[in-house]
């Protein structure tokens, strides 16, 4: 990964080799902790961050739902983070950023109501996640073995950091049988969302993406929604079966890190021309405006640096 020069840590900015923790910590055990992914690009104007209080607001609510007390309002994280890209001195078009709470040292057992809260952000530069070939002609997606977890026994909605296990497998399982990446259905085999996107079909002339019944509220997923209204596009918020994904004419997904990335392949089938899609490389090419500060209509979206 691309080293940075500092990470903000429980209030304070350390040097970047300095930010540490115990071996005993309790998420490294127990696997509760939160994350956000946020995302800020180099503009005419310098950088800006996307999105930057909704993402915050999430990593609180997400805490919240598994019942982690992070000490610092969504103003100071905000702020932490315009501080953070300030600092590190970045240079090029594309830099990520990890805001997270995990469980620190001191308590063991399950119980985590007396482990202390350590409060993080981070930010390296990182660029297309999967791939600069893959958002140009499209990635290789496979349907997981495994399910998204049901809602009966875990919380979708949290991005927590026990959640990736399932994704971690799923995406292991795809690299492993030669694709790039997972496409997990619901315990009902409607499709969930990807392993770390979200999933978007498009079909005689319009867009049609899952709810959010078993999957992250994602932040890019609603950007999508709103850009395909903006030009006039139909968008179908419905339940998607595995058959549908075979005959889509086009698919993409949806993700601060995987921007909009385009599928060709989906379980051995081509899906449309086997390439990117009309439609698809309308939506990305709107997307990269937005986030780079070409498009006033939804300036409202960046904080720049
Ligand atoms: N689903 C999962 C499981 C994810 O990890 C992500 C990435 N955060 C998404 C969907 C997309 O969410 P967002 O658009 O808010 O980045």
């Amino acid at each position: 990964m691309n080293a940075a020069k500092y990470i903000w840590m429980n209030g304070k900015f350390v040097a970047w080799d300095d930010a540490k923790t115990h071996v005993l910590s309790h998420t490294i055990h127990y696997g509760n902790g939160v994350i956000e992914g946020t995302k800020a690009y180099k503009t005419a104007k310098g950088y800006a961050i996307f999105r930057l209080n909704d993402h915050t607001k999430r990593l609180k609510e997400s805490a919240k739902m598994t019942i982690m007390n992070i000490p610092y309002s969504i103003e100071e994280m905000n702020q932490a983070q315009i501080e953070l890209i300030r600092r590190n001195e970045f240079k090029g078009d594309n830099v990520y950023l990890r805001p997270f709470a995990f469980l620190g040292y001191g308590v063991m057992g399950v119980y985590h109501k007396e482990a202390p809260v350590e409060t993080v952000m981070a930010a390296w530069e990182w660029g297309a996640y999967l791939g600069e070939e893959g958002m140009r002609k499209g990635i290789k997606l496979k349907i997981a073995s495994m399910t998204r977890p049901s809602n009966t026994s875990n919380m979708g909605k949290a991005k927590a950091t026990a959640n990736y296990l399932n994704s971690q497998m799923a995406k292991y399982e795809a690299i492993d049988c030669g694709y790039d990446e997972a496409l997990l259905l619901d315990d009902q085999g409607y499709v969930a969302e990807a392993s770390g996107a979200s999933f978007f079909m498009v079909k005689d002339g319009k867009l049609i993406t899952p709810p959010n019944d078993n999957s992250l509220e994602s932040i890019t997923q609603k950007t999508v929604i709103e850009l395909a209204e903006y030009f006039g596009i139909e968008v179908l918020r419905r339940r998607i079966s595995r058959e549908e994904v075979y005959i889509a004419d086009e698919a993409f997904l949806t993700g601060t890190a995987a921007e909009i990335t385009p599928v060709r392949i989906i379980d051995a089938r081509e899906i449309g021309a086997g390439t990117r899609g009309e439609m698809t490389e309308k939506i990305q090419s709107a997307y990269f405006d937005i986030v780079f500060g070409r498009n006033k209509d939804f300036e409202h979206y960046l904080t720049y640096i």
